[in-house]
């Protein structure tokens, strides 16, 4: 095949990373974005929300680097796509990339759930940004990674700031026992935490908890986590991929909603980059007649920074009756803690610093 057309569904970390291989390899790529403006980097949108970074600079490239590619980019939602005949919104191609990301989810909180912001896209980030002005008070219904790192930002944006978690832990449970370090570290920052109390009500002038207790806000976020978009605007769910991100012949899923079950649920830029840089190759491998080569989940650090508050996990910090020792405390901010089974160490927990981790990320089974 001389120059192979390529379609990919969604401009995003793993589609941009897919055009880009797949342009380099001589394809003529057409990369469809229902979103306005150039493909951005995801997780800067906390910062852009809370005024910490310009809405026009968190491009993942600039506007030039896809001419000069040879990349489409059309701003286009691909809403019809027909993974069996290679169709986007009725267009034939040798081969598509489908990596659509997700989208939030909001549970179905009684009362004024029109009140509550979500952060996901940058559309999301200026609608907050317009609203959070210093002395005003935002709650954040979420203690995940990035409800964190949303309240630390509002925090230094000069908001005063409750975060809600329904959940007994922060962070999704990921700190065990360095997790009332962390506590520490938010609380120094003025954040108030409410853990382990679920949301009874959205009301007019804030939120009722499910023990009473009332909380005034000016602004409500959710961060309640995310679900996979499916191929075609509109639809969800997982991409049911074999093990190489196949979908179809010639065609390849990559992302959020191309996570293997055991991997779910996982929103990760550099899983996507990487997804999209296999489904880029084995996509090409498949148009060559050549075999297709397998995804290997690759073993990722979490971890969040928001000035001197951060925390960074690797390898197994969930599985339960692993022995946690701590390897170094400096109170009250910084905590270390390593995760064994046996004797081997299989976790890595480190709070108010990344000091030594990698060291001891070398030391990992
Ligand atoms: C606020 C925020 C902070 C985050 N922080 C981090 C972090 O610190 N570290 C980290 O690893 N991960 C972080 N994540 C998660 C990370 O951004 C995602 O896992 C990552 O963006 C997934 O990449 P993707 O290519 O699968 O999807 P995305 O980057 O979401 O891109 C998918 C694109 O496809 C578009 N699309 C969907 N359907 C269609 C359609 N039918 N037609 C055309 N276009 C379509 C979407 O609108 C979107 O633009 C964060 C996410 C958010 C929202």
């Amino acid at each position: 095949m001389s120059q192979p057309t390529i379609a990919i569904v969604g401009a995003g970390h793993a589609g941009v990373e897919a055009a880009f291989a797949l342009a380099a390899a001589g394809a003529a790529v057409t990369l469809f974005s229902n979103e306005p403006g150039l493909p951005y980097f995801r997780p800067r949108l906390i910062a852009v929300a809370f005024g910490q970074a310009a809405p026009d600079a968190i491009a993942i490239k600039p506007e030039a680097a896809y001419a000069k590619a040879g990349i489409t980019l059309r701003h286009e939602p691909a809403t019809e796509v027909d993974v069996q005949a290679r169709t986007v919104n009725g267009q034939v191609f040798d081969g598509l990339i489908v990596s659509p990301g997700s989208h939030p989810f909001v549970p179905p909180f009684k009362g004024e759930r029109t009140r509550a912001h979500t952060l996901w896209t940058l559309a999301d980030a200026l609608a907050i940004r317009e609203a959070a002005l210093p002395g005003k008070a935002i709650t954040v219904i979420g203690g995940g990674v990035l409800g964190l790192e949303a309240a630390l930002r509002a925090a230094e944006a000069g908001l005063r700031v409750t975060v809600i978690e329904s959940a007994p832990f922060l962070a999704g449970g990921v700190l065990g026992d360095c997790e009332a370090t962390l506590r520490r570290a938010l609380e120094a920052k003025g954040i108030a935490l409410s853990v382990g109390v679920g949301v009874a009500e959205i009301t007019a002038e804030g939120l009722t908890l499910a023990d009473g207790r009332t909380i005034a806000d000016d602004l409500l976020l959710c961060s309640t986590g995310a679900r996979p978009n499916g191929p075609a605007a509109g639809t969800e769910g997982y991409l049911k991929t074999g093990g190489d991100l196949s979908l179809a012949p010639c065609v390849y899923a990559a992302g959020d909603p191309a996570e293997p079950p055991a991997s779910r649920p996982t929103c990760s830029v550099r899983r996507a980059q990487l997804m999209g840089q296999l489904a880029a190759k084995n996509l090409l491998a498949e148009l060559a007649g050549q075999p297709t080569q397998p995804w290997a989940d690759p073993r990722l650090p979490l971890f969040m920074k928001v000035g001197d508050v951060e925390f960074h996990t690797l390898g197994d910090v969930r599985s339960p009756g692993l022995l946690e020792k701590c390897v170094e405390e400096t109170p009250p901010f910084i905590r270390k803690t390593i995760l064994r089974r046996g004797d081997q160490v299989v976790g890595l927990r480190w709070v108010g610093t990344r000091a030594g981790f990698a060291d001891w990320e070398k030391q990992l089974a």
